[in-house]
């Protein structure tokens, strides 16, 4: 469900060929199993239109009922007409105005597109993206403000036009006899500013589910900062029902690391809880060498790794939260704040690393196997902690603990 009281849900977008019905359908996989709750697939071709059912008879087969979303520019009311089977096996349709065709064919073909939803009874998101916005729409919105005794800026006009084309598209929608409740409405931009503004201007104009995403957010670090900089802003004051992060995977990365993200960011807005968090001091001249580094980053891998099976058996387990910190400045102050903390020895400390449990000091580790005693204290504390009465004992912390 989205929308209303529902929790913000984590969306994603394959970036195989939808041909490909078997490399889709592992990474439609590998994004469900991430965490994406919705993921996008292009539907662009006759090919992938003809692939998209046997898409989703594989994820079944998996055990995965993830819900697809499908994609369609320019062709989308022929495909969706020729192909009932795709038009029936996607969960949601999403339309973009903006390249639904030209002229009077635009209106016709919408229609088509609004019609299939109706007749199969699917959602729509009207999406609309200021790279492909309706320029029959712009161009008559730009004359109006030409001829105005003050115009607007051209920026302002073209956010303008964005919330029009959406918020008219979705009027048309409903004329056309799809529900209120079957449509969700995006408006992308790349712009931090320009996203929050129109974000916050479309949320004051309708009561529709918003899905937020800042267009083309780019790689790496850039791309996060700006879409949480973005998402944040609007998520904070209660806009958005759904999110997705729009990120240029660098070679070689996983495309579930805009899951990763989505998550990261509700989850450390404190909106929604995936994950146990891993709070981590920076670093600084008092930890010279590596081992602190080493272990924050081991923990991390530990806790991800062992969250499918945690889930399973330890209801609430992604409400813990963890610290691992590099000396005793701040490190036992922090570790009494989580769930549970550890402290390393900084430079020229006493080599022993003090844990604490729900704010209580309960063992000081030492030796060269700090990080697998520290992982056997954590698997304890959840099974003691998140586990039923009939489940199996955790495993038993390592020997090398000092009193
Ligand atoms: S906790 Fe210690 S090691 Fe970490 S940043 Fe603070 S002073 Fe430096």
């Amino acid at each position: 469900m989205v929308g209303g009281e529902a929790p913000v849900a984590v969306q994603s977008m394959t970036n195989t060929d939808t041909v490909d019905e078997v490399g889709t359908a592992v990474q439609v996989a590998d994004l469900a199993r991430a965490g994406s709750e919705l993921v996008r697939l292009t539907v662009n071709t006759e090919e992938a239109a003809a692939a998209v059912p046997r898409i989703r008879e594989r994820l079944e087969r998996m055990g995965l009922d993830v819900p697809l979303v499908g994609d369609f520019h320019f062709n989308g009311h022929k495909l969706l007409e020729r192909h009932p089977a795709c038009a029936e096996a996607l969960a949601k349709y999403r339309i973009n105005p903006g390249n639904v065709g030209r002229g009077a064919r635009r209106d016709t073909q919408y229609a088509q597109m609004i019609e299939t939803a109706c007749r199969f009874n699917k959602p729509v998101r009207i999406g609309v993206n200021w790279g492909s916005l309706d320029q029959d729409l712009l161009a008559r919105m730009m004359d109006d403000n030409a001829a105005l005794a003050q115009p607007l800026e051209a920026r302002d006009v073209m956010k303008e036009a964005l919330i029009v084309s959406a918020l008219g598209s979705a009027q048309r929608a409903e004329e056309l006899g799809l529900g209120h409740d079957r449509i969700v409405i995006s408006c992308k931009l790349s712009g931090v500013q320009d996203l929050i503004a129109v974000y916050r201007d479309l949320a004051g104009r309708c009561d529709y589910p918003l899905h937020l995403g800042l267009t083309e957010a780019g790689m790496g670090s850039k791309g996060i900062v700006s879409s949480s900089a973005a998402l944040g802003v609007l998520l904070q004051q209660g806009i958005g029902d759904t999110i997705r992060i729009s990120l240029t995977p660098e070679p070689g990365e996983a495309r579930t690391k805009e899951v990763q993200v989505a998550q990261e960011l509700l989850q450390t807005m404190g909106l929604r809880a995936f994950n146990p968090l891993v709070a981590a001091c920076p670093g600084c001249g008092r930890t010279t060498s590596t081992v602190f580094q080493e272990l924050a980053g081991d923990i991390q891998s530990f806790v991800r790794d062992r969250m499918p099976e945690w889930q399973r058996h330890y209801p609430g387990v992604e409400e813990m939260s963890l610290a691992v910190m590099g000396c005793v400045v701040n490190g036992p102050g922090e570790s009494k704040h989580a769930n549970i903390g550890i402290s390393l020895p900084g430079t020229g400390e006493r080599p022993v690393a003090p844990v604490y449990e729900d704010g209580e000091k309960t063992v000081t580790l030492k030796g060269d196997n700090l990080a697998d005693d520290f992982k056997a204290v954590i698997e304890r504390y959840v099974a003691r902690h998140y586990g039923r009465d009939d489940q199996v004992a955790a495993p038993a912390a390592g020997s090398s603990q000092a009193p």
